[in-house]
C-alpha cells in the first residue's frame, strides 16, 4: 500500500493524520463531520496535511490558500500533452 503523503510538502503522513484524513473523507454527514473535523479544509474537503504543515496553515493561512489555487498539473506536462495532440493531428491530416 503506498504511503499517504502530505499534499503540500510530500512527506509521509503521520498515522494519526492519515487516519483523520481517511475518516473525514469518508464521512458524508455534514453535521457529524463538523463535530469530528480536525484537519484544515478547502471547499468542504479535508486537506491531506502532515502535522508540520497543519501548524503552518494555522500561522500563515494565506500562503496555503495561494498554494491551493495552483493547478495540480505541472506546466511541462500540459505542454507535452498539447505537443502530443498536435503531432497526432498532423499525422492524421497528413494521411488524408
Ligand atoms: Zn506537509
Amino acid at each position: 500500500m503506498p504511503a499517504c503523503r502530505c499534499q503540500f510538502c510530500a512527506a509521509p503522513l503521520e498515522p494519526v493524520q492519515e487516519f483523520r484524513y481517511l475518516v473525514e473523507t469518508a464521512t458524508d454527514d455534514p453535521v457529524h463531520l463538523n463535530r469530528i473535523r480536525a484537519l484544515p479544509h478547502a471547499a468542504g474537503r479535508p486537506l491531506r496535511v502532515c502535522k508540520g504543515c497543519q501548524a503552518a496553515i494555522r500561522v500563515h493561512p494565506e500562503r496555503f490558500r495561494r498554494a491551493l489555487l495552483r493547478p495540480d498539473v505541472p506546466t511541462r506536462v500540459l505542454a507535452a500533452g498539447l505537443l502530443s495532440l498536435g503531432c497526432f493531428f498532423v499525422t492524421l491530416v497528413g494521411e488524408l
